[in-house]
């Protein structure tokens, strides 16, 4: 059997071609890593969760008209997406003070923000993906400014709906990161939200009792992962009410 051909493999997924030009398969794996990758673990069922939410997230966007990679889901572990070009940003909206930015400037963790804060950070393994701004973005010419309007519409439309639908079901995104990759139409080009939205990639706390329901826990030794992301999965309906935690039932 021919064995099909890996792009890239990152922290969590591994991308391969796709079927036909244009197309990757993004397989997500159980690997988690905090801090740069100097914590490490296999979680059992991660992988299959993640990518059923993405999922769930991205039909959402493409449905409300926030474009993004997503085309269909293959099965329990990879989606078939449209291959971009990445910007070699990683793009953050916060809500609520938390994590580095809590750090970096002494707001308590958990603070409303009086409007929601647009970051952009370098991504770059080896210089731990630094805080940049447009300046720096502009002059090593990773964006043009038209791809940086662009950039913070889709941040901002990519809140408003997650914010919306997460509050439907008693979950505060704190904050997230997304990414954005480059499309060619014919001579045109747009942008699209790629790469994974996910657990792995937000804060989410829930609103009544404030308990993690992502990445955190496992950065910050707080419980299990799958059990967390399970409650995600479950209250957005996507997994049945009494399912078992560690091998997570989808539903269709
Ligand atoms: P912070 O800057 O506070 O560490 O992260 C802000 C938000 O972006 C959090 O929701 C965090 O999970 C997400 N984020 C930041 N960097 C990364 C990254 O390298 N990978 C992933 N998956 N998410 C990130």
């Amino acid at each position: 059997m021919a064995r099909r051909n890996k792009i890239y493999e990152g922290k969590a997924k591994i991308l391969y071609e796709g079927p036909e030009p244009g197309t990757i398969v993004q397989y997500f794996k159980d690997d988690a890593t905090a801090f740069n990758a100097e914590k490490k673990d296999v979680i059992d069922g991660k992988g299959v969760l993640n990518n059923r939410l993405s999922e769930y997230f991205m039909t959402g966007l493409n449905q409300v008209g926030v474009p993004t990679h997503f085309i269909r889901r293959l099965n329990m572990r990879e989606q078939l997406v449209r291959a971009c070009e990445i910007i070699p940003l990683e793009v953050i909206v916060r809500n609520f003070a938390a994590g580095s930015l809590s750090k970096r400037l002494g707001v308590e963790e958990g603070t409303q923000l009086p409007r929601p804060i647009v970051e952009y950070c370098y991504k770059d393994d080896a210089l731990g993906d630094p805080l940049v701004t447009e300046e720096h973005i502009a002059a090593f010419g990773w964006a043009s400014q038209q791809d940086m309007d662009d950039v913070l519409s889709l941040a901002l439309r990519v809140n408003d709906f997650l914010s919306g639908v997460m509050y439907g079901v008693g979950i505060r995104v704190v904050d997230f990161k997304i990414e954005v990759g480059r499309v060619y139409d014919g001579d045109f080009q747009r942008l699209i939200v790629a790469d994974e939205i996910s657990p792995d990639s937000c804060r989410l706390w829930d609103i009544e009792t404030g308990r993690k329901l992502d990445k955190d826990v496992f950065r910050r030794d707080l419980g299990s992962l799958t059990d967390a992301y399970s409650e995600v999965a479950r209250r957005l309906g996507v997994l049945p009410k009494n399912a078992q935690v560690t091998k997570p039932t989808l539903i269709n």
